[in-house]
């Protein structure tokens, strides 16, 4: 069936990437060997054996040459998918079980691999949800480029597109994403995946226009077809008519001018109309994401999420190690601020090295300063790292997850240790170093007007204050209705916190995800927030919406959404307001 013979036809999907493409269909299928079993005489089996280490030990280069690449093109993001991927293969467990089934059933390595990764596969396909899609699909993309290696056909090449394409896939392994070339791919749609799924967050990285969850796209196209795919709404017309073509070349051009003002905005003040300047700032995992806060117009880092450094190894990292990652983030940044936030740990966020015990309640549990405070070894080389950065950068430091007086003040006592630890040893660094905390535990909020007395700066996490305020577990998928971001009482916890900090001449600035969100800017500014702290990529947008409103109109609106009562209704009220006044903003660009 060709694409003459048919009708236009709509569907929709999720939209995970901005952007709207024009062209042809390229179908992409995730090409998996098939593999028969091969029965080995006893005497081939030790060689077996052989050929299963070194193709390990290929694969691993392999994957790490991928990450490099991740971490190159794409971003931390994308670098820790294929994190995740050398986890998978560096499970000894898994490679003692291949040992001894090739020793007894005396098959050869390629058909026990694929059997005992198709085991693991099978297992976890048959749990819902997306994390298990996901997961099945690493290990489909790990036994791949394994398989490959141990044939000697080298590394897993996906089957590339030669002309300009939209690619459609039921979904996309990571490394065929992450190999895709972004000269010829306009856009992808997908059968299967979320917002956060590889796929989205390799777009997104990529900046290719994407849909994904669209059902069954792929089995409904062919290879030619004429396609538009619309990633700010999540639209895909199949057979456009020649009504749709004009249509979305004129929306495909409105949008490419509202980049281009983005881009031009980029080394402008975010000040609004009325001259108020508002600090933008990017929140990182690793040095190297300070130069995306950097492009993308930031003038700051408000939260270096310094756990990271923890999880990506299996060993704890040295002070010395540290300060590098430390001093790196603030050369790049220099003149300008890098907050970085000591170890948060526990809740979600696991370690080798830090014994925590099986809890009930993680979140409510073991966690990030509490942490830190029973590690004494391991804050206080955090601390010395982070004051010898100070002597040569502009750093601040600052203590998550901080519920009253108590924690601030040991912190602040094991602070003044790691210093008279330096003086010891003549090692420079700045003795005014600014202290903070994280606002993001409802007591803390509560405290704010006191405990701005003890600091230089607050920081509010609404990703937990939310889950703390609302009593929503903010990584359980069940109750994800109950996380609302635009609750009025979290609303009311953050003007509470600025007005505390205002009155103690304290800075107070966001960095959980709401600073983010289109739809919270005029609150935020409203209430007073000075400083705002994103995901890079959000930066041009949130600087977009500050440069076009007066500092009065955000005050009228964030009163007027601080006397409603319910999320439903402040959200609703954001954006009616801010679709009169930005018709062209990508999440409203249908
Ligand atoms: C927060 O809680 O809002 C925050 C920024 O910290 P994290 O997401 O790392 O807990
Ligand atoms: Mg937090």
């Amino acid at each position: 069936m060709g694409s003459t013979d048919r009708k236009e036809q709509i569907m929709r999907g999720i939209p995970a990437s901005p952007g709207i493409a024009i062209g042809l269909v390229h179908r992409m299928v995730f090409d998996e060997p098939d593999v028969m079993p091969r029965k080995l005489a006893p005497s081939e089996v030790p060689q077996e054996l052989g050929r299963f280490d070194k193709a390990l030990d290929q694969t691993r280069a392999a994957i790490e040459r991928s990450r490099e690449r991740a971490l190159d093109v794409a971003g931390v993001a994308v670098g820790k998918i294929f994190d995740a991927h050398l986890l998978i293969l560096a499970d000894e467990v898994f490679h003692d079980q291949v040992r001894a089934r090739i020793t007894r059933e005396q098959f050869d390595a390629e058909y026990i691999i694929y059997d005992s990764f198709g085991q693991m596969i099978e297992v976890i396909s048959k749990s819902a949800g997306e994390i298990f899609r996901e997961r099945a699909m690493d290990l489909r993309d790990v036994r791949t480029r394994l398989l490959r290696f141990l044939r000697g056909e080298g590394d897993f090449i996906p089957d590339h597109p030669t002309h300009e394409v939209i690619l459609v896939a039921e979904d996309l392994s990571p490394t065929q994403a992450l190999n895709l070339d972004r000269e010829l791919v306009h856009g992808i749609a997908t059968d299967i995946g979320g917002l956060t799924s590889h796929t989205a967050i390799l777009a997104r990285s990529l900046d290719i226009p994407t849909i994904v969850g669209m059902g069954d796209i792929s089995g409904k196209v062919q290879d030619g077809d004429s396609i538009i795919l619309n990633g700010n709404s999540g639209k895909v017309i199949l057979n456009p008519t020649e009504a749709s073509f004009v249509e979305y070349k004129e929306k495909r051009e409105r949008f490419r001018s509202f980049q281009r003002y983005l881009e031009d905005i980029k080394n402008q003040p975010a000040m609004t109309l009325d001259g108020r300047e508002i600090q933008l700032w990017g929140n990182i995992e690793l040095p190297r994401e300070a130069e995306s806060v950097l492009s993308h117009g930031g003038t700051g880092v408000g939260l270096f999420r310094s756990e990271f450094l923890f999880l990506t190894r299996e060993t704890t990292p040295t002070e010395d190690e540290q300060f590098g990652m430390y001093d790196r983030a603030a050369e790049i940044m220099a003149p300008n601020p890098v907050v970085i936030r000591t170890f948060d740990l526990g809740g979600d966020k696991y370690h080798a090295g830090i014994n925590i015990h099986n809890e009930k309640n993680p979140f409510l549990g073991y966690r990030a300063i509490r942490v830190s405070l029973s590690r004494r070894d391991l804050f206080r080389s955090q601390l010395r790292a982070i004051l010898r950065a100070s002597a040569r950068g502009n750093v601040r430091v600052m203590f998550p997850f901080v519920s009253g007086f108590e924690e601030l003040r040991e912190a602040k006592a094991v602070l003044e240790e790691a210093k008279h630890e330096l003086n010891q040893r003549k090692i420079a660094f700045d003795p005014n170093l600014p202290v903070g905390i994280m606002v993001e535990i409802p007591s803390a909020a509560i405290m704010a007007d006191r405990l701005a007395e003890e600091c230089a700066f607050f920081s509010i996490g609404t990703n937990d204050l939310i889950q703390y305020t609302t009593a929503t577990d903010r990584a359980n998928e069940q109750v994800a209705s109950y996380y609302r971001s635009y609750h009025p009482a979290v609303l009311r916890m953050i003007d509470m916190t600025i007005k505390a900090g205002d009155k103690k001449g304290v800075h107070v600035g966001i960095c959980g995800e709401l600073g983010g969100s289109p739809a919270a800017t005029p609150l935020l500014v409203g209430m007073g927030m000075t400083e705002i702290s994103m995901t890079s990529a959000m930066i041009p947008e949130i600087k977009k919406i500050i440069r076009s409103l007066t500092y009065e109109e955000c005050v009228r609106m964030a009163r007027k959404a601080l006397r409603m009562d319910t999320s439903q209704e402040i959200m609703t009220y954001m954006q009616r307001e801010l679709k009169k006044r930005f018709a062209d903003l990508p999440i409203w660009f249908s």
